[in-house]
């Protein structure tokens, strides 16, 4: 019996796509990475996820997991060989189990991150992984790339958040790992390995993770700054001020902002004349546990001192959800901008806070001199040192001219990144698009770990292979 047949026999015919059928599920979501696929099997519980690696197993196939496909490092695309198998999750969508008693929420793979936020919601609880794809993207692919988003500052990112597993082993078990214990040193953090793993050990099927309380109110602002140390001095006034208060930190370029409201007609800039003219710009938001007005008081004070300090230029404090949510969807606008303004080169990368000043400083100098007139799309999250560092060609000029010299660009941003004690990867993973950068950035010694622990739990390296770690080197 052919793979496919068997995969039939499994699912269900209608779960198991080829042909154009298949075809939305081998783009990524940039449009970066095509590939081609025996079949993209669709199992609806663990129990046929197991039965679909067993199948893959015995027929040699190589397995890539897939979840909403909003990956940022092309680790859900098969390559162009045509002889994997797409293992998608969304038929997983089941929230489990809430439970208010030990503040943890138990859900399948496939549920979308808005899906989990709402269930804990209508708990009265808070899950406070949030992201731009949150619609889209699905938890389980939240776990295998420990995704960060707007709330780590507070909350950390997704493996701070998550108490227990269940995975589907690359031999075909089913790991049942779902335990919300806050505390367990029963041997190795399994539950730590399979976290961030991008598919490439075993298939997540299931999770439980910690819930908060709601918060009772949430205040925002939008602070502008002239220089990005007056921005950073304000990350530290804040910490200082609203201590565990303070959720979210935001950092905008100029370029940003103006190329949403640009993009977005309908998008306003929030400032006047002299608030628009500066060169960088700090989302802000805070949780309180009194009430709206104790909130705003709070700003009011925190941001009044940075003003008076001549760091703040002009500061917005949002006065109603309405015009909170305004201010995040300038925020969250910015990739989809960005897209619409055509390709560039990214670089999702961490700095120490302290030197971010610096790095950015030198590395837009060191662009300039080797590619003069690029273009520096600079955004992220300056609350946990990663910025979205992107550069577009010159404005004007040939774009695929320019995405040709995507290794020089690359090279020159990621050495800077490693000169700051950085990291080439803060949030999206490695997937296809960094796995051969690792090398030239991480140590001998923990490359050859990564490499035994890949062997160890993916003996017969058919977990998507090609991603983080390159095939030929396992
Ligand atoms: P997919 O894209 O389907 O897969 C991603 C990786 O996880 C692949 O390697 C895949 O093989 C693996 N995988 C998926 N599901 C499973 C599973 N069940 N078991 C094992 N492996 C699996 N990321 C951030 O961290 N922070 C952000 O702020 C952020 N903002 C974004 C904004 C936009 C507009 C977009 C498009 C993306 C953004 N991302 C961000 C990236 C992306 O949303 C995250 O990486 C997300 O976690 C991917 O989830 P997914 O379900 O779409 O996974």
């Amino acid at each position: 019996m052919n793979i496919v047949m068997a995969l039939q026999q499994v699912v269900g015919a209608d779960h198991v796509l080829t042909g154009e059928a298949a075809q939305p599920y081998l783009t990524d979501w940039r449009g970066r990475y095509t590939g081609q696929a025996l079949a993209v099997v669709r199992p609806g519980n663990v129990q046929e996820v197991a039965q679909v690696v067993r199948c893959c197993i015995e027929h040699q196939a190589p397995m890539v997991p897939q979840g909403g496909n909003t990956g940022l490092c092309g680790g859900a695309t098969p390559d162009a060989q045509g002889k994997s198998v797409v293992v998608v999750l969304t038929r997983l969508n089941r929230v489990l189990q809430v439970d208010t008693a030990d503040d943890t929420i138990t859900v399948q793979a496939g549920c979308t991150l808005r899906e989990v936020q709402e269930a804990a919601a209508a708990a009265d609880r808070l899950f406070p992984l949030s992201l731009a794809a949150e619609g889209s993207c699905t938890i389980g692919g939240n776990l295998a790339t420990n995704a960060g988003g707007t709330q780590v500052l507070r909350y950390g990112n997704t493996r701070d958040l998550t108490l227990g597993l269940e995975v589907v082993t690359a031999d075909g078990d089913i790991w049942s790992g779902l335990r919300g214990l806050r505390k367990d040193n029963t041997g190795y953090d399994l539950r730590d390995l399979y976290i961030g793993s991008e598919g490439t050990l075993g298939i997540i099927t299931a999770a439980t993770l910690k819930l908060y309380p709601q918060p009772v109110a949430r205040c925002t602002a939008m602070l502008a700054f002239n220089e990005l140390p007056a921005a950073v001095r304000m990350l530290a006034r804040a910490r200082k001020g609203f201590g565990a208060a303070l959720t979210g930190f935001e950092l905008i370029s100029h370029y940003c902002l103006d190329s949403v409201t640009r993009q977005f007609t309908q998008q306003k800039w929030p400032f006047d004349e002299s608030g628009r003219q500066c060169a960088w710009y700090a989302l802000l938001e805070i949780s309180d546990s009194e009430s709206a007005d104790h909130a705003r008081e709070r700003f009011e004070t925190v941001v009044g001192d940075a003003i008076e300090a001549g760091d703040v230029v002009d500061a917005v404090i949002a006065a109603s959800i309405a015009q909170s949510n305004d201010l995040w969807h300038l925020r969250e606008s910015i990739p989809l901008a960005e897209k619409q303004m055509g390709k560039n080169i990214k670089h999702d990368v961490s700095i120490p806070v302290s030197r971010m000043a610096d790095f950015v400083d030198q590395t837009n100098a060191q662009l300039q001199q080797a590619f003069p007139g690029v273009r520096h799309i600079v955004f992220g999250h300056l609350g946990d040192g990663n910025l979205h560092y992107n550069v577009a060609a010159p404005a004007g000029s040939d774009e695929t001219a320019f995405l040709g010299l995507q290794s020089q660009v690359y090279q020159l941003v990621h050495d800077s990144v490693h000169a700051f004690a950085g990291s080439i990867s803060a949030e999206h993973g490695v997937g296809q698009l960094k796995k051969d950068l690792l090398p030239l950035y991480k140590s001998e010694v923990e490359l050859a770990l990564m490499r035994k622990i890949k062997r160890a739990l993916d003996p017969h390296v058919l977990m998507n292979p090609g991603k983080v770690i390159n095939s030929a080197d396992i």
